[in-house]
């Protein structure tokens, strides 16, 4: 069973929308979708947004449905100054931006007293989705920064992304969940979508770009599917 996890409606959206056999497992507010997806049994379900619930919901996932893999699917902010609204990424690997005990001399991200830090995805995921291929898509592969915040910046903090953290791209869940896999040994991979800059129009530009992009990340994860 593979176990798909977006953080919004719009993320899970073309993935219900081409699921047969739906089964609604329901814990609290949330509901898991057992579902065939591209002729693989998954489990599809809608953390919410940040670290928390997208780790929260990573953990019942594979408590209750045991994944041999995990998804996360969504949209991202672009700090790659290459990458362009509706491009695809592919996390290499991914930490948190926020996560900051360097005055205790941990390194930035690192979750302190603990080895996690930069979280590598799958490497066998990684190279299979290498050979995938959408048209009018570009695909990069590279770093994703999680926080518990919507980037929308100009300044020192978009740089310091860039230029000391080396990402890619920013979102709010990736690096919650790679650290809840690498925790429970379960391979995984997070496939997202630009749907911004990260920049000082970031805002007005996830509003509008959200329902048209939303789907291109299910357009790679589907070929994924048929290839692991
Ligand atoms: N409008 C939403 C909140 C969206 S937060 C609501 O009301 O619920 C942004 C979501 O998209 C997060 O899940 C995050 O992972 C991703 N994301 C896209 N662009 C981002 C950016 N520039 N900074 C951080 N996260 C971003």
């Amino acid at each position: 069973m593979i176990g798909i996890i977006g953080a919004m409606d719009q993320e899970i959206k073309a993935y219900l929308g081409l699921a047969q056999n739906i089964k609604e497992i329901v814990w609290h507010n949330i509901v898991f979708y057992r579902a065939t997806l591209c002729n693989k049994e998954v489990c599809i379900v809608k953390s919410g947004v940040g670290k928390v619930l997208s780790a929260t919901i990573c953990q019942k996932m594979i408590d209750e449905f045991l994944p041999s893999t995990i998804i996360f699917t969504g949209v991202a902010g672009a700090l790659n100054s290459t990458y362009n609204i509706g491009d695809i990424i592919i996390s290499t690997d991914l930490m948190q931006h926020d996560m900051d005990a360097t005055l205790l001399g941990c390194k930035h991200g690192q979750v302190p007293y603990s080895d996690y830090h930069i979280f590598k995805a799958n490497s066998n995921l990684v190279d299979i989705s290498k050979t995938i291929k959408v048209e009018g898509h570009s695909i990069h592969f590279g770093r994703i920064l999680t926080g518990d915040t919507f980037v929308s910046s100009q300044d020192s903090k978009r740089k310091f992304f860039i230029d000391e953290l080396k990402g890619d791209a920013v979102e709010m869940e990736g690096a919650a969940i790679a650290q809840v896999c690498t925790l429970n040994k379960i391979p995984y991979v997070v496939v997202r979508t630009i749907s911004d800059k990260a920049d000082g129009e970031a805002c007005e530009n996830f509003e509008a770009f959200l329902p048209q992009v939303a789907d291109n990340s299910s357009k790679v994860v589907s070929q994924l599917l048929q290839k692991i």
